[in-house]
C-alpha cells in the first residue's frame, strides 16, 4: 500500500516536471510578451507556487537537522558499548563521504554544469551575495554558537549540529535519567519526517511551476545544463560504486569487490526504488548476514549509516554546488571548496534517509559559501531521479563500511567462507 503511493508521488513529480517543461517552452518560444503572460502568469502565479514551495521546504531545515542529528547522537552514544567498533564505524563513515564529496567537486569542475545558463535572469542577482573571505580561525571559532537559540533562528545550521551532537551525546549518557526528553526528540523527530512527506505531496505543483517559470525565462538553453548536470552527478554516483567502494573492499576487507557487488545487488534495487535508506535497514542487515557479517555489528552500524552516512548525497550536493556557482557567475575559490567539503560532510550526517532530504540540507552547503538557494530551485525539478539512484549509492556505503569494520574486527564478526560461497 505504502510503496504504491510513493510510486505514485514519483509519477506525478515526473508529470509536473515534463509538464513545466512544455509548457514552459511553448512560453518561452511562442507567447508574445504581455502583461498577462510575465506579470500574472511567469513572475506571479508560478512564482508563488514554487518560491512557496521552496519556502515550505526551508522551513523544515532547522528542526529537521536538528533532532535527526540529536537522535543520530542518542544512538551513536551507544557506541561506548561497542567501544573500539564505534569509533571504527564512525572514522570511516565520515572519510568516505569526505571521500565521496571531493570526488563530486572535482569532477563538476572538470565537466562544469552549469556554464552557458544564466540563473541571475531567473531569479533576481540581489540575492547573490558571495561569501565573504572568513579566516580559518574564525571558520573553528563560528562553529561554537555564543547563543544556540540564534543560531536557530538564523539557521546557522554549523552551529546548530555542533549543539545538536552535543545534545545528543549527553541524552545518551544519562541514558534512563533523561528518557522523558529523550522521548521528546525521538517523538519530534517522527514528526519532522512526516513533515517532509507532507510538503513532498506539494512537489509535483512546485517543480511544475519551478519549470515552467526557468524555461519560460531561459528557454531550450536550459535543458542542456540540466542534463549535464544530471549526468555529472550520475558519473559520481557510479566512480564511488565502481571505483572508490570496489578498491575500499579490495585493500581493507580482503575480499572480491564483484562478488559483494553481486549478491548485494537486491538491496541496491530496494533503496533505489524507496529512495529511503531507512527503509532499507532490514535488508541491508539481512543480506550483508548472508555475506557472513554478524548482526552483533550490523544491527549498530547501519541504522546508524541510514542516518548519518550519505555518501551519493554528498555528491549530489558538491556537483550542485559547483553547478550553481558556474550559474551565477561565481568563482569558487580553494577556500569556497574546503567548507564545501566540511559543510556537506555535516549535511550528510544531517541527512534523514528518507526521500529527498538531501534537497532540504543543501540549502546549507549552498549559505555556508553564500550561493543563493533559488538556484536549488532549477535542481529540484530532475532531483526524484537523482535521489533515487543517490539512496542506492547512500546504503552502499554503510554496507561496505561494515564489511570492512567486520572483518577489522575478527573472525567472529566475518565469516570469510560464508561470503565466497
Ligand atoms: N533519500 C536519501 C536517503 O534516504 C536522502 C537524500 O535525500 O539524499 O538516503
Amino acid at each position: 500500500m505504502k510503496q504504491k503511493k510513493k510510486m505514485g508521488l514519483t509519477t506525478q513529480i515526473f508529470i509536473g516536471l515534463f509538464l513545466g517543461l512544455f509548457v514552459g517552452i511553448v512560453f518561452n518560444l511562442f507567447v508574445p510578451s504581455s502583461y498577462i503572460k510575465d506579470t500574472i502568469l511567469v513572475n506571479g502565479v508560478f512564482d508563488v507556487l514554487g518560491q512557496g514551495f521552496i519556502r515550505l521546504m526551508q522551513m523544515l531545515v532547522v528542526p529537521l537537522v536538528f533532532f535527526s542529528l540529536v537522535t543520530g547522537a542518542m544512538s551513536m552514544g551507544d557506541t561506548k558499548k561497542l567501544g573500539k567498533i564505534g569509533v571504527k564505524t564512525l572514522v570511516f563513515y565520515l572519510f568516505t563521504t569526505a571521500l565521496a564529496i571531493t570526488l563530486a567537486l572535482l569532477l563538476a569542475s572538470f565537466i562544469k554544469p552549469g556554464v552557458g545558463i544564466d540563473l541571475t535572469k531567473v531569479s533576481q542577482a540581489a540575492e547573490a551575495n558571495p561569501a565573504q573571505a572568513v579566516s580559518l580561525k574564525d571558520t573553528v571559532l563560528n562553529l561554537i554558537p555564543t547563543n544556540p537559540i540564534r543560531a536557530m533562528s538564523e539557521g546557522n545550521m554549523l552551529q546548530i549540529i555542533f549543539f545538536a551532537l552535543l545534545v545528543g551525546i549527553i541524552l545518551a549518557n544519562l541514558g534512563e535519567k533523561a528518557h522523558n526528553v529523550a522521548n521528546i526528540c525521538e517523538e519530534f523527530n517522527d514528526i519532522m519526517m512526516d513533515m517532509t512527506m507532507i510538503v513532498m505531496k506539494f512537489a509535483p505543483i512546485g517543480v511544475f511551476a519551478l519549470i515552467t517559470k526557468t524555461f519560460a525565462t531561459l528557454g531550450l538553453s536550459a535543458i542542456f545544463s540540466m542534463l549535464k548536470y544530471m549526468l555529472t552527478v550520475v558519473l559520481g554516483l557510479g566512480l564511488q560504486l565502481l571505483l572508490v567502494y570496489m578498491v575500499l573492499l579490495t585493500i581493507f576487507a580482503k575480499v572480491n569487490p564483484f562478488k559483494f557487488l553481486k549478491k548485494f545487488f537486491p538491496v541496491l534495487g530496494f533503496a533505489f526504488s524507496t529512495s529511503s535508506s531507512n527503509a532499507t535497514v532490514p535488508m541491508n542487515i539481512n543480506k550483508l548476514e548472508e555475506l557472513g557479517v554478524s548482526r552483533k555489528i550490523s544491527s549498530f552500524t547501519i541504522p546508524l549509516g541510514a542516518t548519518i552516512n550519505m555518501d551519493g548525497t554528498a555528491i549530489m550536493q558538491g556537483v550542485a554546488v559547483v553547478f550553481a556557482a558556474n550559474a551565477y557567475g561565481m568563482q569558487l575559490t580553494p577556500q569556497n571548496f574546503l567548507t564545501v567539503i566540511a559543510a556537506a560532510t555535516l549535511a550528510s550526517v544531517g541527512t534523514a534517509g528518507i526521500p529527498s532530504v538531501g534537497l532540504i540540507t543543501l540549502s546549507m552547503v549552498f549559505n555556508s559559501i553564500g550561493l543563493p538557494i533559488s538556484a536549488i530551485a532549477m535542481i529540484m525539478g530532475i532531483d526524484r531521479i537523482l535521489d533515487m539512484i543517490r539512496t542506492a549509492i547512500n546504503i552502499t556505503g554503510d554496507a561496505v563500511c561494515t564489511v570492512i569494520v567486520a572483518n577489522s574486527s575478527g573472525e567472529e564478526y566475518f565469516d570469510k567462507e560464508k561470503f565466497n560461497s
